[in-house]
């Protein structure tokens, strides 16, 4: 254990390079319900994040603080951009995946597999081929508090790609429940969190790798366990470390699955995002509020990066 501030947690020495001793956990916003889905904007310098059961999504920015994005959101969770800059979310109210254009219209990507409705989309990634990778696990219709309850149509709770083509194929099928999902700074790998746990305490709450190869997924097996509550939403940042939500905070492993160390939130989070002005802000939803934390590595995704992000449409 090494010696750092109450909020953060070391485990190994490598931890301190990568969250600054004296960096602090600010709350930025407060007052949700249960937050989810943050993504960082930095060609406009904003955040965005769901609210899931008020309908919500919210945007924030540090000249103009907190505003209403888009109400009537059709319980939207998860949410990532593709290489055009466009916002792609997970409604589980509509139990779908959809894209927002640039000229605010909205296109559903994905609402059925095989001639029945998706359970519940969660959580969503773009590779940069322009295929979007999604989790469908049945948390929004379980009941009418984040979504509308209903009886699952779809035997399994899959993960699904969808094409650059528009063709829709599962990629995995044997989860009891999966949740966030990221990819590693290089692609080849792609996390998925396993969150049965929920529900089934004997359900393993671990982090599954999988090698990506030509739009197919090889299982290696368990990544990492999170010892506190379960994973959610993840990032990689651009090292190869996968940061993971819990119950007690953001955990950080190294690439081989070492768990390096922790920072310690006082809410349950259930996802974070990287970005700022200099993309080394780490941005986390955590139950009611949205906190901010100085990291001191960028994220693995192009646009979290802040003046080294790529313009975007
Ligand atoms: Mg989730």
């Amino acid at each position: 254990m090494i010696n750092l501030p109450p909020h953060l947690q070391g485990l190994d020495p490598r931890f301190a390079a990568l969250v600054h001793p004296l960096s602090k956990l600010e709350r930025i916003a407060e007052g949700f319900t249960w937050t989810e889905g943050p993504v960082w904007f930095g060609d406009r310098d904003c955040l965005l994040f769901s609210d899931i059961p008020s309908r919500r999504v919210l945007r924030w920015s540090e000249a103009e603080g907190l505003s209403v994005y888009r109400s009537e959101s059709g319980f939207n969770n998860g949410n990532t951009r593709d290489r055009q800059g466009r916002l792609v979310g997970c409604r589980h109210g509509e139990r779908d995946v959809v894209r927002t254009e640039h000229d605010g219209s909205l296109t559903v990507l994905a609402q059925d597999w095989q001639g029945k409705r998706l359970n519940s989309p969660n959580d969503v990634v773009v590779s940069s081929d322009g295929a979007v990778w999604f989790t469908d696990p049945t948390y929004g219709i379980l009941s009418n508090f984040e979504g509308f309850r209903a009886v699952p149509e779809q035997p399994a709770r899959n993960v699904y790609r969808l094409s650059p083509e528009g063709v829709l194929s599962v990629v995995v099928s044997d989860f009891v429940q999966p949740n966030g999902l990221c990819f590693s700074p290089d692609e080849s790998l792609l996390y998925i969190a396993e969150s049965g746990s929920s529900h089934d305490a004997d359900v393993p709450a671990v982090i599954r790798m999988f090698a990506v190869d030509d739009g197919t997924l090889t299982d290696l097996g368990v990544f990492a366990m999170i010892d506190h509550g379960l994973p959610d939403g993840m990032r990689c940042d651009m090292q190869g470390n996968l940061w993971s939500s819990a119950r007690d905070g953001v955990h950080c492993f190294d690439p081989a699955g070492a768990l390096l160390g922790k920072i310690l939130v006082p809410e349950t989070v259930s996802n974070l995002c990287f970005g700022g002005p200099d993309g080394q802000r780490m941005f986390i939803t955590a139950t009611t509020c949205v906190y901010r934390i100085f990291v001191d590595v960028m994220g693995a995704e192009p646009w979290a990066r802040g003046s080294q992000a790529p313009t975007v449409a």
